[in-house]
């Protein structure tokens, strides 16, 4: 008799290649936040299917399903299950056959391979309900590269009530990982990240009578500077944070002094305290700087996803059945990285982990970043990602 770990590697042998079919449809036709229409169509056509319970229309075009085990178990677990779905306004600049047919836009960020492999979870593991009691609860979440995100409204209209989840999954597409590996950080893993729109107001006149005017170039560029203490001055060195002015607008002529100058910039975290400590000298600074130059400084603060924190316990069990389903060499910790991911909300509720899932593959050329006109997959990272999955919510759901 077969023990589940080669029954789950032969059930994803056998449907490898519908799921990279599944992602190549996917990819073709790619749909920008809440706009996943087709996406969400497919996605529950192909649940239905497989006999779940499927709701759709969760937070706009989000789709959530069921699949129960069909053991008869004393501890009934549920294991959450989330893949994003939603793609980036940018070109698609690969040579593949099934590269975007839409103009602009471009799944860019591997969520339709995150896509794929949720659906192959849930037929992997629907062919195996017989050997496992509890719950599965997929999540097809809208919207995770547009600010607010799709997670937080999922969760506010009840996603992870009836019934509420255990542990919640997840995982990423990740190009600088080889194909093979799964790279697991127990810990606060991913960032805190908050848009930063700055408006500096003086009052301009002749470039040759600066008394006159009151500079915001000159003010600015203070501001940009004095800024820079945030970090080296303000934060523990012990900790990541990032402050980086990005954009400086302001000026049309060699002897125009304008009236307004106005920044734009980003702010990660790794701690919700640090973070909280950081928005005030932001606050703090910009109006002191404008003061200090008789200008008038504004600062809009848009806050986004908060610190992504990986339960211990959940990770370390993560990465006991990693090293059991793709080996000890192939089981990785990454360095945390300083992007942002919704799937934070999520992590804020319920414990669990969010794994880099390895896709690179430089033989192939598959090197280029996320959110690169040429980013591009191994897609033996489908079966890796579909299978390992699978193996995991088995071994929690039998957990005893
Ligand atoms: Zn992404």
């Amino acid at each position: 008799m077969m023990d589940i770990q080669a029954k789950i590697k032969s059930q994803t042998e056998k449907i490898f290649p519908e799921l990279v079919e599944l992602r190549r449809e996917i990819h073709k036709h790619p749909e920008l936040a809440y706009e996943e229409y087709r996406t969400a169509k497919l996605i529950s056509e192909y649940l239905n299917a497989l006999g779940l319970e499927v709701q759709e229309g969760v937070a706009k075009t989000g789709v959530v399903a069921h699949l129960k085990g069909e053991k008869k178990s004393e501890h009934s677990k549920v294991v959450a299950l989330r893949a994003d779905i939603d793609a980036l306004p940018m070109p698609e600049e690969t040579s593949h056959h099934f590269r975007s047919t839409i103009e602009g836009k471009m799944h860019a960020c591997g969520h339709d391979a995150h896509t794929a492999i949720m659906l192959g979870v849930a037929k992997i593991l629907s062919a195996l309900k017989n050997h496992f009691g509890g719950t599965v609860k997929f999540i097809f979440q809208p919207s995770e590269e547009k600010l607010p995100g799709g997670a937080k409204p999922m969760l506010d209209e009840g996603v992870f009530e009836n019934p509420k989840p255990d542990v919640v999954f997840g995982q990423h597409c990740i190009p600088q990982v080889p194909v093979g590996k799964l790279g697991f950080y127990a810990g606060a893993m991913m960032a805190a990240s908050d848009e930063l729109y700055f408006t500096i107001r003086g009052v301009g006149g002749h470039g040759s009578a600066p008394h006159r005017a009151k500079d915001p170039i000159v003010a600015a560029v203070q501001l940009v500077t004095a800024l820079q203490t945030i970090v080296s001055r303000n934060m523990p060195p012990q900790e990541a944070v990032v402050v980086s002015i990005c954009a400086i607008h302001g000026g049309s002529a060699t002897n125009i002094i304008p009236n307004e100058v106005k920044l734009m910039g980003t702010l990660r975290t790794m701690n919700e305290t640090l973070r909280k400590d950081a928005w005030q000298r932001l606050e703090e600074i910009t109006h002191y700087t404008a003061k200090a130059m008789g200008v008038e400084a504004e600062l809009e603060i848009r806050k986004g996803y908060p610190v992504l924190v990986n339960d211990k316990t959940v990770t370390e069990f993560a990465m006991a059945c990693a090293r059991e389903y793709v080996g000890e060499e192939n089981t990785i910790v990454p360095e945390p990285i300083m992007g942002a991911e919704d799937f934070a909300y999520f992590l804020q509720v319920c414990k669990g982990t969010f794994w880099q899932l390895g896709v690179g593959n430089e033989a192939k050329g598959i090197v280029h970043n996320i959110h690169s006109t040429r980013f591009d997959i191994d897609e033996e990272a489908i079966a890796i990602g579909a299978g390992f999955t699978s193996y995991l919510t088995y071994k929690y759901l039998t957990l005893q």
